[in-house]
């Protein structure tokens, strides 16, 4: 199966009692059963079923058979949003006093969960790549696990899957990566080593900004039972689905991180049209970003796909010929940068990615607000920078759009830009 083909029809059958083309939404908060044993039995994982939507749910569990199938991976656990993905992943195998490693360059909210978890004495160490050398240097008996994202946000910085991949296991460690900017159209990460993959589907795999919601595909390969994991050790009987027996039974249940049966379900029609979307985003976004690169006014233009771009080779390689659908881009000061969005007509001026619409921010006072002025530079957040996230509007509507704003500062400030 071709992958637009699984995102419509890969582990998923029309309903077998009705014959709904879409999972239907099991707006239910239990499942009454029919015996005493058989609620025990459900509870204690002897019987395939659903207890409570906490837990489970039939239009959840529908929507996690299908990512589980497109990401090949081997179990699929859907959360309240892409956040509660990453905190649940993590709070699933490390303890008190244990460490992380994690990239730099990478989405504001998650450098922020890094900070709040000091607070439980989990502590994360940074490197700016992940490389065996660079791991090397940072690595301690306390390391559990190797994080990165595959574009960053919003440096937009390409992971080599790969060998980040090998790198962190020759530390035997696990790869955890986050793919949301990527999305399993650019690329199905598990295949090439990543161990788990979180997704926020809040974006590009909902598609529609209308509901809020984080996948984690467990790939399955990696050693769970090498002594590491104590929180995993009750498990082991599961096998290769230990982490996510883990998470199922344990972490998400408990924190109480589920999504909720609408939003699952308005994930699964996200999906399907996941690739038509995707396609036209990547189409957009090069053709926007290779038509603002030289303008007057303009200092620099980030997208993985442009000729000068510094990942452009293993973005090339890796996502099969597409960028992704978001570029930055610098005007030289901030208040260029400002005035640049306010002139948009079409572009929405908001905190978010993955819409059908564009968007358009401005990082270093919103999603990095927090960030003192050395993670911004890490991070490859500059006060002159904007983030747009491109949509599926007609490019020639965008090309005018951008155009126009551009003409407008530049006549406006002309004499500041110092090229
Ligand atoms: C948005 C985003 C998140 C967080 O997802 P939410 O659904 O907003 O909680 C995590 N990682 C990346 C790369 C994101 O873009």
């Amino acid at each position: 199966m071709n992958l637009n083909t699984q995102f419509l029809h890969g582990n998923f059958k029309c309903e077998d009692k009705t014959g709904a083309t879409l999972a239907p939404i099991y707006q239910s908060s239990a499942f009454g059963k029919s015996s005493a044993e058989e609620i025990e039995k459900i509870f204690n994982n002897e019987l395939p079923g659903f207890a409570y939507s906490r837990i489970s749910n039939p239009t959840t569990f529908a929507f996690e058979q299908r990512i589980a199938y497109i990401e090949k991976g081997i179990s699929s656990t859907a959360t309240s949003s892409g956040m509660s993905a990453i905190s649940m992943t993590f709070l699933n195998i490390v303890q008190s006093g244990d460490e992380i490693i994690s990239t730099t360059s990478i989405f504001g909210g998650t450098l922020d969960l890094w900070s709040d978890l000091k607070k439980i004495k989990i502590t994360v160490k940074f490197v700016d790549e992940i490389t065996e050398e660079n791991l090397s240097k940072v690595v301690s008996s306390k390391t559990k696990a190797v994080f990165a994202e595959t574009i960053g946000n919003p440096k937009l910085n390409v992971t080599d899957i790969k060998k980040a991949a090998d790198a962190a296991h020759k530390f035997n460690l696990p790869f955890i990566l986050d793919n949301t900017a990527a999305t399993p159209y650019l690329v199905t990460a598990i295949p090439l080593g990543a161990d788990i993959v979180i997704n926020s589907t809040s974006k590009y795999i909902n598609g529609h900004s209308n509901s809020i919601g984080g996948i984690i595909t467990d790939g399955g390969k990696f050693d769970w039972n090498n002594g590491n994991y104590p929180s995993l050790e009750k498990y082991k009987k599961y096998g290769k689905l230990v982490f996510s027996a883990a998470l199922k039974n344990d972490t998400l249940r408990n924190y109480g991180a589920c999504i909720s049966p609408q939003n699952s379900f308005l994930n699964s029609i996200g999906l399907e049209t996941l690739g038509l979307r995707m396609e036209r985003h990547c189409e957009n976004a090069l053709r926007l970003a290779q038509c603002m690169e030289n303008k007057p006014g303009i200092h620099s233009v980030n997208y993985p796909l442009l000729d000068t771009n510094p990942w452009h080779d293993i973005a090339k390689k890796q996502f099969g010929g597409k960028g992704g659908g978001i570029f930055t881009m610098r005007l030289y000061t901030k208040h260029r940068a400002f005035e640049f969005i306010d002139r948009l007509k079409y572009a929405i001026i908001i905190t978010n990615i993955g819409d059908t619409k564009t968007l358009v921010v401005h990082p270093s006072s919103t999603i990095y607000a927090h960030s003192d002025n050395r993670t911004k530079e890490k991070a490859g957040v500059y006060d002159d920078m904007i983030r747009i996230s491109v949509g599926i509007e007609d490019i020639d509507d965008l090309i005018s759009d951008f155009t126009d704003a551009l003409e407008y500062v530049n006549t406006k400030y002309g004499n500041e830009v110092s090229e």
